[in-house]
């Protein structure tokens, strides 16, 4: 019924393979034309499905019209988890929520924030994650920009005439225009002004001691917000914008009583000008939210058990929280959908795997590859019998580049694989060989750690980093669908020939001190969020915490 793919490898292709194999990153492979041999029916059968009848729009539609963001600890990821289980047993793969922990609770309601002094108009706004809210009640006061101190002394001092304000704590923009925009349309001098401004502000305003209160803000409003908090400020109005147009990054505030809200760079530019100049602005805002305190946490893991090799797996992953200042849906609802439809193709094509089939569906991976990092010490037996781990996080565009992960093994097999993959695929693909272990920055790291086999996807970026990455504009209509079925086909491909393999990927890990020595001016690796820099030793484990852990710093 399964056609034994190690059949169709000829010895000529696995000589190839391996020379392939051997080599490093600093020279990356272009796999045009590699593929040989009869076509295998169920690559076949994986393509048409992915590509001809794909179910990512309506898995799209549900899970970021209707569930939307998935910040960790909220009745929102817990409704996604639960969609999660309820969408596998519909296509008939056993599924389930495992509580690894618990993380602070907080419901999101409304954000109504409105300028109604001097003029009226509604701001672009938002709670930051898990900001206490005002009651539902409106909360009017006037505005206050946080000065630059000497010392943590003066800032005391100020600390009670900032009673009852909303306090402003980020840098004011000097233009809320990307430097895109700048270098097509500005004259060189204003352009080396504008430069030498934005220098200015970030110099100013974006150290760790902020203008001199001796507190960061974290990623957010970190230990300043709470230290604000304590003085009795009614607010802490912050803004993240992004080099581009209309995104801001939205967090998170470990705040209790007083609300933490972000702005938009041209609204917190507005009221940050008027309070400047002395107009003593006025802000109202009504805030709907519940801090709930430590809820469980959990990983929705799915399994196509193997009919072969049981105790071998094959893992999918994709981190399925999202920061929640809008629906996450690249970061990383495409890398879910990627896996979910993988899955659906594998469980049509496949239901009887050699190995077993995982996927792992991570919470907690904006807070540091919690979820993940818990299921690799909840489940030994999967860090020992791992043929091989795929992840995606870097976006909704086509994977471009993977690489063994470090281990020269990994790389022998995995370019077999892509001998077996049809030329429409692997012609878009850099393979860069044995490459280097994930770094930290998504779940693949969580795997890597181990010296397993844990591959990094990584995605075409389609502006990414500037719009979408933890902003207000990851919404439904960022997705490329042509490029998520595109992936979630390949991934199928992959998933497949990782468990019909005949032999299992060995653990002998590349020198990575000889390769730095030997090639200092490497490219950056293929880590499953995009570049990192080039590791010299082999990253350690870092232990999952089970419970909310802070990150004021
Ligand atoms: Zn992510």
């Amino acid at each position: 019924m399964i056609m034994n793919i190690d059949q169709h490898w000829s010895l000529e292709m696995r000589r190839k393979s391996i020379l392939v194999g051997l080599v490093l990153t600093s020279a990356p492979i272009a796999l045009t034309s590699q593929t040989t041999g009869a076509p295998d029916p169920i690559i076949e059968k994986i393509r048409a499905i992915g590509m001809d009848s794909s179910s990512t729009e309506r898995l799209a539609h549900q899970l970021f019209d209707s569930i939307g963001p998935r910040l960790t600890g909220t009745p929102d990821a817990k409704r996604g988890n639960d969609w999660l289980v309820r969408t596998y047993k519909s296509w008939g793969i056993d599924a389930k929520n495992e509580q690894y922990g618990t993380w602070r609770g907080w419901r999101r309601g409304y954000s109504h924030i409105d300028l109604v002094y001097p003029r009226v108009r509604s701001l672009e706004g938002t709670m930051l994650g898990y900001s206490p809210g005002t009651g539902k009640k409106d909360l009017t006061a006037t505005t206050i920009i946080l000065p630059r101190f000497a010392d943590s002394t003066e800032f005391v001092k100020w600390l009670p005439g900032a009673r009852g304000k909303f306090v402003l704590v980020a840098a004011p923009q000097p233009t809320c225009r990307p430097t895109e925009d700048w270098q097509q349309n500005a004259t060189p001098e204003s352009k080396a002004r504008m430069d030498s401004m934005r220098a200015a502000v970030r110099a100013e305003w974006g150290s760790r001691n902020v203008r001199g209160t001796g507190y960061s803000l974290a990623i957010g409003t970190g230990e300043l917000g709470l230290r604000l908090e304590q003085a009795g400020v009614a607010a802490v109005i912050t803004s993240r914008p992004k080099d581009a147009w209309g995104t801001i990054e939205i967090f998170e505030t470990y705040n209790l009583k007083a609300p933490a809200i972000a702005l938009s760079c041209e609204d917190y530019g507005l009221v940050y000008r008027l309070t400047e100049n002395g107009q003593r602005p006025r802000i109202m805002m009504n805030l709907d939210a519940q801090l709930l305190g430590e809820q469980p946490s959990f990983n929705t893991v799915a399994m196509i058990r193997g009919s072969e090799k049981p105790d071998e797996y094959v893992v999918l992953s994709a981190h399925f929280d999202s920061w929640d200042g809008s629906s996450g849906a690249t970061d990383n609802g495409t890398g879910t959908l990627t896996m979910m439809e993988a899955m659906r193709i594998l469980e049509k094509v496949y239901s009887r795997p050699k190995r077993t089939i995982i996927v792992g569906h991570w919470t907690g991976e904006e807070e540091g590859e919690v979820g993940s990092k818990a299921f690799t010490e909840d489940h030994p037996e999967v860090i020992k019998g791992l043929q091989a781990l795929f992840n995606q996080d870097n976006g909704t565009g086509r994977i471009q580049r993977l690489g063994g992960g470090g281990l020269p093994n990994a790389a022998e097999h995995i370019s077999h694989w892509l001998t077996r993959i049809p030329a429409e695929f692997t012609s878009k693909i850099e393979f860069r060989g044995v490459s280097f272990p994930a770094g930290g920055g998504s779940d693949d790291f969580s795997f890597a750690c181990y010296g397993t086999p844990a591959i990094g996807l990584s995605s075409l970026s389609w502006n990414y980093f500037n719009y979408t990455w933890h902003t207000n504009r990851d919404t439904y209509d960022k997705i490329v669908f042509d490029d998520l079925k595109w992936n979630a086909t390949l991934t199928a491909m992959l998933a497949y020939l990782a468990s019909e393999d005949p032999t299992m990927i060995t653990r002998e890990r590349v020198d990575l001190a000889a390769v730095a020595a030997a090639a200092p001016q490497a490219p950056p690796t293929t880590a499953g969020r995009g570049g990192r820099g080039q590791p010299t030793k082999w990253p350690d484990c870092v232990k999952a915490p089970r419970k909310t852990e802070p990150r004021l710093k």
